[in-house]
């Protein structure tokens, strides 16, 4: 263990040490440390409460003061039945005992009182523990199998001191208040109903908003790189991805195949049994096989997949990937080497399948709509395709404030044979990439064996304004499905060539990308993102008219503007206002109205004071225009 892991485990120890002195009819099962701290799971009928939790601190914080030494014994398999049993502890350390295999040495811990039986190891003395602090209590079932009885599981955290304690609860408590699930909530950005599904994302009107403002933005620049937009369907036939490789191979990520309804009557008459059903939609024809090991110089489908034509089952899947279909767009039409790079551009809707408890809000999902590209090119264009991929993310991140990102290039393991393709090739793939991430000027980490089999790949992380990291999308450079497909365009030399093939979503998808926006942002977006971006406060029935006329101004001006027509008092409007998150609130006072102006109240600056509508208009637009970033460093005087 690391020293921060010794820690982190001995405090588990000290938070049992606790819990048997206050609750002494307590079970235990393990602590292990965690990422982030420790945990210790616990069999108790008495359910655990926030006032324990504190007791329990209180507790562990005398016990690290009592400079406890933590001491090793190591014992016989006998010897250890009968400490457990002494202890009253036999309901669950029996089992672990009996995790550990013959002939291993089996150790207790002893601090004080407590003894525990543990591999080790530890911090030498409990006054070692300073900084620490018990978080929050689950359920969790005894290894973790819902067919076992659930335990109270206890969280903690710590570090090596309290300043490092302190910064990561106050990372915490951000984190909280700008968790995406919560804000997505509060601000109706999006939902998720059971009865849909659990992780599909339903965009409600405001979070549509975002996501259309976003699209529009990426395209924008899509359009000035030279890419084209294709749109294709949600499903397509198991024969394409068999020939991409993309089934069987992956089908545990994936929704199980849909079949045709005929199909399916037919096999159900012939009483076909479900392995057999499934054995048919795996199976591929001869002619397939032979087709795409030919094509790949290798025996890619083996010959017991291999079924007679009158056998095989098709049937379509939820598209997993958009790629076989913009590859299938590519081959629809012969190439000359003047044609490339074609750049084919979509927001693809793609489905996999996630164990449900891996769901979490917009950033683990089922269903998601990729910013997804894919780049045909000759190899001495990838370099400088790759670079183009790489300036658009930029271009993207820097208008999002998101400035801080580094580059993980995945490059293969010079060990494995797993890759596919020649060394050759991959060298100047590699390079490729390498040299595109060294042009970005931000820091960049090698990191062999991460390639896809076919490809190197770039992938980013970007780190939010509270210090987190989220992996976003990828660059990816494939020379394998152009083989698969047999792509070819006609060269110089007019002879037909392989292209190689880019797939980029840079930003992954756009419900996660979104998600991770509404964090970064805290749900106070850029005024061009923000789904209402003005609100009109009249200060009394007088003036409703003439706000609904700005109303009308505003919103024909393009802008996403709304009216309060309440009949409470201002102060409730703006407090209103502000719980919503709206960028600007124009209060209309009878003063203003008949002047022709309106007053201006910024939620990043405050009271801007009064301006005429005309003014107000060309400066709400600008903000806009220039997706200018809310900035509350540039507080104005009232
Ligand atoms: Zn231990
Ligand atoms: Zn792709």
């Amino acid at each position: 263990m690391t020293p921060l892991e010794e820690i982190r485990h001995s405090c588990s120890h000290v938070l049992a040490t606790a819990v048997l002195r206050l609750f002494p009819e307590a079970k235990l099962d393990i602590g292990p440390p965690t990422d982030t701290g420790f945990y210790y799971d616990i069999d108790l009928d008495h359910r655990f409460t926030a006032e324990d939790l504190v007791r329990l601190e209180a507790e562990m914080r005398k016990v690290a003061d009592e400079n406890q030494p933590f001491l090793r014994k190591e014992v016989s398999r006998e010897e250890a039945v009968e400490i457990i049993r002494a202890r009253g502890q036999e309901r669950y350390k029996l089992g672990r005992l009996a995790d550990i295999p013959e002939g291993e040495k089996i150790s207790f811990y002893q601090n004080g009182e407590f003894i525990d039986l543990c591999a080790g190891t530890h911090v030498r003395y409990s006054s070692k523990l300073k900084a620490f602090k018990l978080l929050s209590i689950a359920g969790a079932y005894h290894r973790g199998d819902e067919r076992n009885k659930q335990l109270q599981r206890i969280y903690g955290t710590a570090f090596a001191n309290k300043e490092e304690l302190a910064q990561h609860l106050h990372q915490l408590e951000q984190a909280r208040l700008r968790d995406h699930r919560k804000l997505g909530r509060d601000l109706k950005l999006f939902h998720i109903d059971d009865e849909v599904g659990q992780g599909l994302i339903l965009w409600t009107p405001n979070g549509a908003v975002i996501r259309q403002e976003l699209q529009t933005f990426i395209s924008e620049e899509l359009r000035k790189q030279g890419y084209a937009q294709v749109f294709t369907p949600h499903i397509g036939k198991l024969e394409l991805y068999k020939t991409s490789g993309h089934f069987p191979y992956y089908k545990d990520a994936q929704f199980a195949p849909v079949l045709e309804s005929d199909a399916l009557a037919r096999m159900v008459a012939e009483n076909c049994p479900c392995g057999e059903v499934f054995a048919r939609l795996e199976a591929v024809s001869g002619q397939l096989r032979e087709q795409i090991n030919a094509r790949t110089g290798r025996e890619t489908i083996t010959a017991d997949r291999v079924r007679p034509d009158a056998e095989l089952l098709d049937g379509f899947m939820l598209k997993p990937m958009n790629c076989p279909h913009h590859i299938k767009i590519f081959a629809s039409q012969p190439h000359s080497y003047r044609d490339l790079p074609v750049r084919l551009a979509e927001f693809g809707t793609v489905y996999r399948w996630e164990q449900s408890g891996e769901l979490n809000g917009m950033t683990r999902v089922r269903g998601f709509t990729q910013d997804d590209a894919h780049l045909f090119c000759t190899e001495e264009q990838v370099a400088a395709e790759v670079l183009g991929c790489l300036s658009l993310v930029r271009t993207v991140l820097s208008t999002l404030g998101m400035a801080d990102y580094r580059v993980r290039v995945g490059l293969r393991d010079p060990d494995s044979n797993k890759y596919t393709g020649e060394a050759a090739n991959w060298d100047k793939a590699e390079e490729a990439c390498r040299a595109a991430a060294r042009t970005l000027g931000v820091p960049f980490t090698e990191e062999p064996g991460e390639a896809a089999f076919y490809g190197p790949k770039i992938d980013f992380v970007v780190r939010d304004v509270i210090g987190r990291e989220w992996q976003l999308g990828t660059v990816q450079v494939d020379y394998n499905l152009p083989i698969r497909f047999d792509l070819s365009y006609i060269g110089a030399d007019n002879q037909p060539h392989r292209p190689v093939m880019i797939h980029r979503a840079p930003f992954g998808s756009m419900e996660r990308f979104c998600g991770v926006l509404i964090e970064h942002f805290a749900g106070d977006f850029p005024l061009w993102l923000a789904p209402e971006q003005v609100r009109i406060l009249p200060i009394s029935e007088k003036t409703i008219e003439p706000a609904r006329a700005l109303l009308a101004r505003l919103r024909a001006e393009g802008l996403r503007a709304t009216l309060d027509e309440h009949s409470d008092k201002l102060g409730a409007k703006i407090r209103r206002a502000e719980i919503d998150k709206v960028p600007y609130a124009l209060v209309l006072g009878q003063k203003e109205a008949e002047a022709g102006g309106v007053s201006v109240r910024s939620r990043a600056r405050g009271d801007e004071g009064v301006l005429t509508t005309d003014a107000c208009v060309a400066r709400l637009r600008a903000e806009v225009a220039n997706r200018a970033l809310p900035d509350r460093r540039k507080a104005t005087p009232a």
